[in-house]
């Protein structure tokens, strides 16, 4: 392999947690709507398992999360819509600040890397505003793409192609670093990029999948196998 000249990073629980920022937004919605004479769907406990699974499918890809929030207002039969997504996409995107903590070392990491010279973009699955901001409390700025915009989730293999479209760079040349082992490593394997898993959350790596080329617990250690990975090869 030849020098690494450009990373991608995943986001979400890469280079910030969110802390469920969006379950909790869409909670507030939900206060908002029965306020203004919406239905509920049953208990709280419903509501949230409501909630869950719509995020969780919302994630899985099988729709925007405008559409989730469409969902979630016609299931409380309330109207406009459009005023209900405008609400939740406007109170998610300011709850940046209170709820998404960075990891640990993420800015310094940005920082060498920047001062090394190779660039840098953001892939998530997800939607903007609300990724861009995440990406900048975690100290990151530059091109955070997100599924939303480009009309293809990871572990698509055009995400990726996406991705070294706007690094300019081939795959060979860039590594992708996330915490997802079949939305980010898989992924980014199946173009052929090298991977770096993140593993702070120190999970077992799915025994069924390729492994990634490299496996790390902090940010130190991706600075320190960085530049002798790329003379290894
Ligand atoms: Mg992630």
């Amino acid at each position: 392999m030849a020098a690494v000249r450009a990373i991608g990073f995943d986001l979400d629980h890469t280079l910030a947690i969110d802390n469920r920022l969006e379950r909790v937004a869409l909670l507030r919605l939900l206060e908002v709507i029965l306020r203004e004479g919406g239905e509920s769907v049953g208990t709280l406990a419903d509501e949230i398992d409501n909630i869950d699974e719509l995020l969780k499918r919302q994630r899985r890809g099988d729709f925007s999360i405008d559409d989730a929030v469409r969902r979630f207002i016609a299931e409380h039969r309330v109207q406009p819509a459009d005023r209900y997504v405008e609400r939740f996409r406007f109170d998610a995107a300011h709850m940046v600040d209170e709820f998404v903590v960075p990891l640990p070392g993420v800015a310094p990491m940005l920082d060498a890397i920047r001062g090394r010279g190779i660039a840098m973009a953001v892939l998530s699955n997800g939607w903007n505003p609300l990724q861009s901001r995440k990406a900048e409390r975690a100290g990151f700025s530059g091109t955070v793409l997100v599924s939303s915009d480009i009309g293809v989730q990871k572990p698509d293999s055009r995400a990726f192609t996406r991705l070294l479209e706007a690094l300019g760079t081939r795959a060979e040349d860039t590594w992708y670093v996330g915490d997802n082992p079949y939305g980010d490593i898989a992924g980014a394997q199946r173009i052929g990029m090298e991977t770096v898993w993140m593993n702070w959350e120190r999970q077992t790596y799915p025994a069924e999948l390729e492994p990634p080329t490299l496996t790390i617990r902090g940010f130190g250690e991706l600075l320190g196998v960085l530049p002798e990975a790329a003379r290894a090869r």
